[in-house]
Order: C-alpha cells, then structure tokens, then sequence
C-alpha cells in the first residue's frame, strides 16, 4: 500500500519532511507560504489528513474543508487584507490541480480580476 506520508509532497510539508515557511497550524489544518506566489499573499491551507481533491472528498471529509476555509478566513483577518481576498480550490488537472492533496489557495494583498483565467 502507498504510504502517502512519503510519496505526497504536502504530506511530507506536515510532517516536516520538507522544508515549508508555516503560517498557521491546529490539529486538523496545516497552513504554508506557496513557494510560487502569485500574490502579496498566497498561503495553502491544507488538511493534515491526506485527501486526493475535492472530486474525491465525501460527507465525512466536510468539516476538514470547512475548517480549511475557515483558517484561510483567520490568516486573511491577520494580515489584513479583509478588503478583497479569494479562496481557491483547483479541481482536476484541467483547472491546474498540481498536487493532489486537497488545498485551499488564499490569494489577497492585491486587485484580484474576475472572472480568473
Ligand atoms: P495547484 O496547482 O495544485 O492548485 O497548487 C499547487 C501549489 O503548490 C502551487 O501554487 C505551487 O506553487 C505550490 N507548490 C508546489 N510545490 C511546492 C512546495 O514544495 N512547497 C510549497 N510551499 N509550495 C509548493
Ligand atoms: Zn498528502
């Protein structure tokens, strides 16, 4: 069986493996800087337990996403930039899912255009 504490890059990012600038943690969520931001703020908020994406989440995994957004909401409040800011969730390889850990992108700290590419 795949032990997806090794083989996953964010598993590895939570468990320490790989070096992550940490933004915000509890016992369900991980937070970290994305190494290639795309705004002023670009933070990932991830469940520590794995879940491939939102495709292939169930009833079980919804208060793990919500407590997602609801970390993305906390760090936007922090920094700041509650004037305009954008959680996203990359489903599939079509919209750009690189990894396949479920994240929330928090994108904010600049004007966010609409709709997005
Ligand atoms: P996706 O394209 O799957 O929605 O988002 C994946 C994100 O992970 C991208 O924004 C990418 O820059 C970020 N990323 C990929 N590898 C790493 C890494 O090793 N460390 C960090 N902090 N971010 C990563
Ligand atoms: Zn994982």
């Amino acid at each position: 069986m795949m032990d997806q504490s090794t083989d996953c890059l964010f598993c590895r990012v939570i468990a320490g493996k790989l070096p992550a600038k940490k933004v915000y943690e509890d016992k369900h969520v991980f937070a970290f800087e994305d190494i290639n931001p795309q705004a002023p703020t670009h933070v990932l908020i991830v469940p520590k337990k794995h879940l491939s994406g939102l495709k292939e989440a169930t009833a079980k995994d919804a208060d793990t996403i919500g407590r997602c957004h609801l970390a993305a909401a906390e760090i936007a409040r922090q920094r700041g930039i509650e004037n305009g800011y954008r959680t996203v969730l990359n489903v599939g390889s079509g919209a750009g899912q690189s990894v396949f850990h479920l994240h929330v992108h928090l994108l904010g700290g600049r004007n966010l255009g609409w709709p997005p590419g």
